[in-house]
């Protein structure tokens, strides 16, 4: 995803998205000649930009063992070649895209906001209580412009395609512009040449040679936990990760819910102060039943509680 100072160049090549309109434009053009032609182009190229996809739905690395694996290929590209430490992805902004769109106000963003809302219920229905565990090996690249992480294809990466392909419906029937016209190729991009203009002019391609130690290397797998819809243009937050707007958390369950532990904990600790309160008043009973008969002094309180103490150790342990 792209740094804020070279945004517009990242963007121009994430997004392939036709607009009815552009579909339009391209009709009328067979039918027309030179300076026609010139204008079309211009509007094309206008429309082009004007839906250029400024949002993203983000699934963010947490497992620091893929984030130190990603540190250590990026390291030995730079000792090889320090030009590309400008193309290198942040490492608190890693993450692997599920698609993108375009949010040209307010309005759509919460639009946007309740479809991330809303896929919750689906995504849940789609796991049916399984767990979606993507496992990252070996390296591959777009057009040699992209360095990427490539995810291991198995039963987890297909469910990633339905959710992604479910969730973009979702924001699809809201009326947001979103997904793209090539297919879903889930990624996890570690360096592009689009991250620097200067450095996009100075150099065309990234050599595979120089990432070649890593091309098989197991860099860890990450549990699918959260969804997060992210701006590509606003200040990212201060961990380098991505603004984001709302996010949505799996498997997660309730503050106010204890769970079974919680609850046997809690019975335990209701039957031992019952018990502890039926010895106290025994033993004050016993006691004073004693003075009654040999005249020595009632236990104090202090006492009796010394001895809850004791019997609250004996039970934990
Ligand atoms: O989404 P992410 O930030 O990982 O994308 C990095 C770059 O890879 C983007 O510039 C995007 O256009 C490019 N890309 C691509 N082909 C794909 C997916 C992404 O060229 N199938």
């Amino acid at each position: 995803m792209a740094e804020m100072p070279f945004v517009d160049t990242d963007i121009e090549d994430k997004f392939i998205m036709h607009t009815t309109s552009e579909i339009t434009i391209k009709k009328k053009r067979k039918r027309t000649t030179g300076k026609e032609i010139e204008e079309d182009s211009e509007r094309k190229k206008k429309k082009k930009k004007q839906y250029q996809p400024n949002y993203f739905i983000s699934l963010p690395i947490t497992n620091p063992e893929i984030t130190r694996s990603i540190q250590a290929v990026q390291d030995a590209v730079i000792q090889k070649d320090q030009r590309f430490s400008k193309a290198m992805v942040h490492s608190g902004s890693l993450h692997v895209t599920m698609f993108v769109m375009h949010l040209s106000n307010k309005e759509e963003i919460s639009i946007a906001v309740g479809a991330l809302s809303d896929s919750k219920d689906f995504v849940e229905d789609l796991l049916k209580g399984k767990t979606v565990d993507l496992s990252f090996q070996g390296i591959d690249h777009f057009k040699n412009e992209v360095g990427f992480v490539k995810l291991a294809e198995n039963d987890h990466t297909a469910i990633l395609r339905e959710i992604a392909e479910t969730m973009k419906k979702i924001f699809q029937e809201k009326g947001i512009l979103a997904g793209e016209e090539r297919a879903f190729k889930p990624h996890l991009t570690f360096m592009k040449l689009s991250k620097s203009t200067p450095l996009r002019k100075q150099v065309k391609k990234i050599d595979p040679s120089l990432y070649e130690d890593f091309k098989s290397h197991y860099f860890g797998n990450e549990i699918l936990h959260r969804l997060d819809l992210c701006s590509m243009l606003k200040k990212k937050q201060p961990n380098g990760y991505y603004y984001c707007e709302s996010s949505i958390v799996f498997g997660e369950k309730h503050a106010a819910e204890p769970d079974d532990a919680e609850l046997v904990s809690l019975s335990k600790r209701l039957v031992e102060n019952a018990v502890l309160k039926a010895v106290q008043q025994y033993l004050e009973e016993t006691q004073n039943k004693t003075r009654q008969t040999d005249g020595s002094p009632v236990k104090t309180e202090e006492a009796a509680s010394g001895s809850k103490n004791e019997s609250d150790n004996d039970n934990s342990k």
